[in-house]
């Protein structure tokens, strides 16, 4: 059985003193081995939240680079990430591809990159409105996934979480229905088993993000779903319902 995965992508928000009320709120909490709980807080944040933390919460990076430290202006390799004490990365995500333009390239290099250094990511993909509307959400989905099964081992893919965030649902209050993401999520497997091996279909982690919150994440827990990348309702005391209902 797989185990739920649950982060929260704090993104560009919080306070330092937001910052100290979310990890208070996470220290607060109940946590049980069958669910992995990771917050990704922004890089100024990330080393407070760290230190703050009392319980098996991890911590995540946003974004990485693919290059090695030296000369890149603005940027976090892997190296520095995992010197920090850092486990995982969020890559891919929609916010990046669309506003900060990455391409499935940059993403595959930065994805190879952050497993060769022993990160695990959080792996995002996911189609538009329009792509959804015209038919098109698995051919969006099988081409961001392709990427960067063109760039990893049979192996690496124990180091990949996929979060399946269909950006119409992103931000916006409609969230997928069960039966919509559940259908998406089995397609992807089904897409790992023929692409790259049944074990790896079998145990690969696809969690779903786009509005989960605590009243929706209980029927979200579908066969294919393995648990949640939450957004907006992360930096909120309806985080801990959605940890409380997962399985
Ligand atoms: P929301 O939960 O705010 O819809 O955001 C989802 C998301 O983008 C998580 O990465």
């Amino acid at each position: 059985a797989r185990k739920a995965f649950v982060g929260g992508n704090w993104k560009c928000n919080g306070s330092m003193a937001d910052i100290q009320r979310l990890t208070e709120m996470l220290n607060a909490g109940e946590y049980h081995d069958n669910v992995e709980v990771v917050v990704a807080p922004t890089m100024l944040h990330i080393l407070p939240v760290m230190q703050a933390l009392k319980v098996p919460v991890g911590v995540s990076a946003q974004n990485c680079y693919f290059e090695k430290s030296g000369a890149f202006t603005g940027e976090l390799s892997t190296e520095i990430l995992v010197d920090a004490g850092l486990k995982y990365v969020i890559l891919g995500h929609s916010e990046r591809r669309h506003i900060l333009k990455e391409t499935d390239e940059m993403i595959a290099k930065k994805t190879k990159k952050a497993i060769d250094s022993g990160l695990t990511v959080i792996f995002c993909i996911g189609e538009l409105k329009e792509e959804r509307e015209t038919g098109k959400t698995e051919e969006v989905c099988f081409r961001q996934m392709e990427a960067v099964r063109a760039v990893l081992s049979e192996e690496d893919w124990k180091k990949v979480v996929v979060a399946y965030e269909p950006v119409w649902a992103i931000g916006t209050g409609l969230v997928a229905t069960p039966e919509q993401a559940q259908e998406t999520h089995k397609a992807l497997r089904a897409w790992a088993a023929e692409k790259v091996s049944k074990t790896v279909a079998e145990e690969l982690r696809i969690i779903y993000g786009g509005s989960v919150k605590g009243a929706n994440a209980e029927s979200l827990c579908t066969e294919d779903i393995d648990g949640f990348l939450v957004g907006g309702a992360s930096l909120q005391p309806d985080f801990m319902n959605i940890l409380k209902v997962t399985h």
